[in-house]
């Protein structure tokens, strides 16, 4: 007895953590559908709500004619030690009704608030837990009543809609159903019966209920009905006398009422042979103890479905990432390994495993000779801007030989142009960077749920970079300088060797310094010099850009970011690790249901093989 109480017990806490989940067995997955559970179906009228009372001992359900029941009311009776009886709702989950005119008045409440007064239905249960030492552990639901025309301000479809919502709860294979047909109707038009036929063709999980046996015509009897020959189910008829309207109207009690019920049985002529399986105290025992050796059997394929919800939850805690620990220790280290996440993909950018660092050798393969070629140097080494220069650099006293003062003018000229394109290297790759950085951001998932974090690393990446850049600007323009501060003697200790007459028109020492011919063939030589040297910095710019800025970006982009993080404090740390509201609520609500199927599946474990 204990085992089996802990097991109904167990049900009613998975169904109602079901409902807690906004679980009815509607779509998707449903803990709901793999319990079983009693349904009083029936026509109008024909006792059910008497019933459930009864079974309950308390008078607490809405009476009236028409229909009354417009949602389906889950009812949980647990058994208590001792004590007063008292009824809770889930929906209010802290209130404590020991008064059950109380429990009718919010049930109807509880149905209007959805239904409205316009008498519509809803198929969302309403949940009632009722404790009392007089019960035993059941879950039943009060379903509406069938009906086969709709009364006045009720849509036509009313008919249907209740045949469809009854239909949804019997039709489940883990439903038990209470047939309650009255007695003083021909058996063979009940709308229980029939619809029981339908949805449980074997009769394996009906439990036929014959009501008003006190209202059948004198000198008739249900016997045909109760002894199984009329209709025949696997589980035997039982007969009940449930209270009267004029019994209702005066009060009677529910304790003397069943009272009443036990000595009709015993001391009718029809039924006294049958008084120890009829009653509605007789009915609970059944049902429960059938309800336990269904839970029985369906205890694999429940612990089975909960893995399942608990395997889905933990793959989508994955996909959206777990919460984080409170302490500073965790929170570092989240954020250490988002940095290196993010790392990781910048680093596969630059290296090839991800596309956009071959740009970086497109600026020096293509961008940088561009650049070079299109330099104005023949416009600076013109004749025309040679003489002037030469003119100038010999002062009062042309020179004799070679005009050293100009030629080196000239070079350092040439030069200056140079800073230019060396500098725009530095600024190409400096955008390609801080777009592999953005990209890079884009694409490291486990990032997007921290915003705050994802600023924070971007913005010290993009830092970095502007570092490096600074940096490898100031070294290219050293390598520009540092061409301009020593010439190469050698190049021009050949250019005197060669026998000036090569050019086809001789110059002797006493000629003019500043004939066209003198003056192109310094621009000449000056030219080709810079071009050697414009081949030397096409080599070294990209080397030097390479190490001050692409090198440093794969060793060093996020170093300062890490001092800083360091550094903070624990609430900074928790403040960088601000999540997108919405996905820390997700997130929450997957935790509890995670606890929730969790607990679940240690309860059933524990009781599962007692
Ligand atoms: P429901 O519409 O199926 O929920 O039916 P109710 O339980 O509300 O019962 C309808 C009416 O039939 C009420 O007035 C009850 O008092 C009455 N009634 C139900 N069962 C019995 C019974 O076994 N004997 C007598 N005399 N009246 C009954
Ligand atoms: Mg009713």
């Amino acid at each position: 007895m204990a085992t089996m109480q802990s097991l109904i017990g167990l049900v009613n806490k998975i169904q109602r953590a079901c409902t807690v989940l906004g679980d009815h067995g509607g779509e998707g997955f449903s803990l709901w559908e793999a319990l079983p559970s009693v349904a009083v179906v029936g026509g109008q009228s024909s006792g059910k709500s008497s019933v459930l009372e009864s079974i309950v001992g308390r008078d607490f359900l809405p009476r009236g004619s028409g229909i009354v029941t417009r949602r389906p009311l889950v009812l949980q009776l647990h058994k208590t030690e001792g004590g007063a009886d008292y009824a809770e709702f889930l929906h209010a989950p802290k209130k404590r009704f020991t008064d059950f005119a109380a429990v009718r008045k919010e049930i109807e409440d509880e149905t209007d608030r959805l239904t409205g007064k316009t008498k519509q239905i809803s198929n969302v249960p309403i949940h009632l837990s009722i404790y009392s030492p007089n019960v035993v552990n059941l879950t039943l639901i009060d379903l509406p009543g069938m009906t086969k025309v709709a009364v006045e301000g009720q849509a036509e479809s009313i008919v249907q809609d209740i045949d469809n919502m009854v239909r949804s709860y019997v039709e489940k294979p883990n439903s038990i159903i209470l047939a309650i047909s009255p007695a003083n109707q021909d058996i063979a038009t009940s709308d229980a019966i029939k619809l029981a036929r339908e949805v449980d063709p074997t009769g394996e999980r009906t439990f036929g209920v014959l009501t008003k046996l006190d209202l059948m015509d004198k000198g008739t009897n249900a016997l045909d009905v109760l002894e199984g020959r009329a209709y025949r189910l696997q589980h035997p008829w039982v007969g009940i006398v449930n209270r009267s309207q004029a019994d209702i109207n005066k009060n009677v009690n529910m304790m003397v009422a069943r009272q009443k019920e036990r000595e009709y049985f015993e001391n009718s002529p029809d039924y006294a042979h049958l008084a120890h399986k009829m009653g509605s105290e007789f009915l609970a025992k059944l049902l429960s103890k059938h309800l336990e050796t269904v839970i029985r059997q369906r205890i694999p394929s429940i612990i089975s479905q909960i893995n399942k919800a608990i395997d889905e939850i933990n793959a989508e805690l994955d996909r959206i990432g777990r919460p984080i620990a409170a302490d500073g220790g965790a929170q570092l280290y989240t954020i250490l390994e988002m940095c290196r996440a993010f790392d990781r993909v910048f680093k596969e950018h630059l290296d090839g495993g991800r596309p956009g660092g071959d740009r970086i050798y497109g600026v020096f393969d293509h961008q940088l000779p561009a650049a070079l070629k299109k330099l104005p140097l023949d416009r600076h080494l013109s004749t025309q801007n040679v003489r002037k220069v030469v003119a100038e650099a010999d002062g009062y006293q042309p020179h004799l030989i070679a005009p050293e003062q100009g030629i080196r003018r000239l070079i350092d000229g040439s030069l200056g142009y140079f800073k230019g394109p060396a500098e725009a290297t530095v600024d190409a790759v400096h955008l390609v960077l801080k777009e592999l950085v953005r990209k890079s951001i884009a694409e490291t998932l486990e990032l997007k749920r921290f915003p705050s974090l994802l600023s924070d690393i971007s913005a010290a990446a993009n830092d970095a970079l502007e570092r490096f850049r600074d940096e490898a600007r100031r070294a290219v323009l050293r390598l520009v300088d540092m061409e301009s501060s020593y010439l190469t003697v050698e190049f021009f200790r050949k250019l005197q060797t060669e026998p000036e007459k090569n050019n086809g028109n001789p110059t002797g020492p006493n000629t003019d310094r500043y004939t066209d011919n003198h003056l192109r063939r310094i621009g000449s030589n000056v030219s080709s010099y810079v071009g050697m040297i414009s081949d030397t910095l096409r080599n070294s710019i990209p080397k030097a850009v390479v190490y001050c800025q692409v090198r440093e970006a794969k060793r060093s982009l996020l170093n300062n970011f890490y001092v800083q993080i360091g550094k903070k404090e624990k609430e900074q740390l928790s403040g960088m690790l601000d999540e997108d509201p919405a996905l820390m609520n997700k997130r929450e609500t997957l935790a509890k249901r995670l606890e929730l199927y969790k607990s679940a599946r240690d309860e059933i474990d524990s009781v599962a093989w007692k």
